[in-house]
């Protein structure tokens, strides 16, 4: 049979069939020794158990993305989600997110909550991503904006919610399905002291889609990135590149750069361009420590 890995837990995992049915099964020792560790979101081939005897995964299949920390696979989106305030906005943490995310190949969007406390700050930050081509949602999930607009960008898709504590990640996966999720920090407490693997689940909702429910999912890891292929993680400077004097060109401090032009130009958000600068110094940093 084929399903999906819903989660593991102690040696054992849930796995989905199309059937809708879920299915506790073991991985084979064969897929141990292959060093195949199943994550959550990987499709499977399994022999489901029979009264007594566990089932068993016998293959995992081809994995179209995957993140370590996490350990997910096959996810099709990744929400960064940000409060206009409380907590106040970081929008250098949000853009790492988004390059964490499209380091491993998985497409992110950004939303800001809590638009209903601050809607002229919330469609600020809104402006600075205009014509980067990431997409932009401001909702209020306790008062119910744009839910309904956001549920139709998410249909159908395995997708995940990433963001600081506080920003409002669990009351929109309350809002969007009628989910009760423990609030980040609270179970993410529990399950540290429990001493178990960190909980990490996918839950079926609406229209065939899933979301991931891990709490404390605040920070994406922002893997090593070689500084020259940087610029290609920020939609924006894309087509931009042939224009630039150097080449490679970082378009931080390159004398006739056609990025800090359309910045000078206004074309390019500023402050967004500031930020990619601040994560080019860092990746240039731990570039040059790599073998340390
Ligand atoms: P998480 O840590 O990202 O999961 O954040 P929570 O969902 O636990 O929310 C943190 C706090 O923000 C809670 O007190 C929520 O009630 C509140 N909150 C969440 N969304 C909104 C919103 O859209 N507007 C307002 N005003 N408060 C919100
Ligand atoms: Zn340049």
């Amino acid at each position: 049979m084929e399903g999906v890995i819903l989660r593991g837990i102690g040696g054992f995992y849930y796995v989905l069939d199309d059937t809708g049915t879920v299915h506790t099964v073991r991985a084979q020792g064969k897929l141990r020794r292959k060093g195949t560790r199943p994550k959550t979101g990987d499709r499977c081939l399994f022999a489901p158990g029979t009264g007594d005897e566990d089932g068993w995964i016998l293959e995992i299949l081809p994995r179209k993305n995957e993140m370590a920390r996490p350990p997910v696979a096959n996810i099709d989106l990744i929400a960064v989600v940000l409060a206009a305030k409380t907590p106040n906005p970081d929008l250098l943490l949000a853009d790492r997110m988004m390059l964490s995310a499209a380091a491993a190949g998985i497409p992110a969007m950004l939303i800001i909550n809590k638009s209903d406390l601050d809607d002229e700050r919330s469609l600020a930050i809104a402006e600075q991503y205009a014509g980067t081509g990431i997409a932009v949602m401001r909702v209020s999930a306790s008062a119910g904006i744009g839910i309904e607009a956001l549920k139709e960008t998410l249909k159908g898709k395995v997708h995940a919610f990433a963001g600081q504590s506080g920003v409002g990640k669990s009351t929109l996966i309350n809002t969007l399905y009628g989910l009760r999720m423990a609030t980040g920090e609270l179970s993410e407490k529990i399950e540290r002291g429990k001493n178990t693997t960190r909980h990490c689940e996918l839950v079926p909702v609406e229209d065939g889609g899933m979301v991931l429910d891990t709490p404390g999912f605040s920070l994406l890891e922002t893997p090593l990135i070689d500084p020259a292929d940087l610029p290609s993680y920020w939609p924006e400077f894309s087509g931009l590149n042939a224009g630039c004097f150097f080449s490679p060109c970082f378009h931080a401090t390159e004398p006739k750069c056609a990025v800090l032009g359309a910045v000078a130009e206004g074309k390019i958000n500023r402050e967004r361009h500031e930020r990619y600068t601040e994560v080019l110094r860092e990746m240039r940093e731990r570039w040059r420590e790599r073998y340390d």
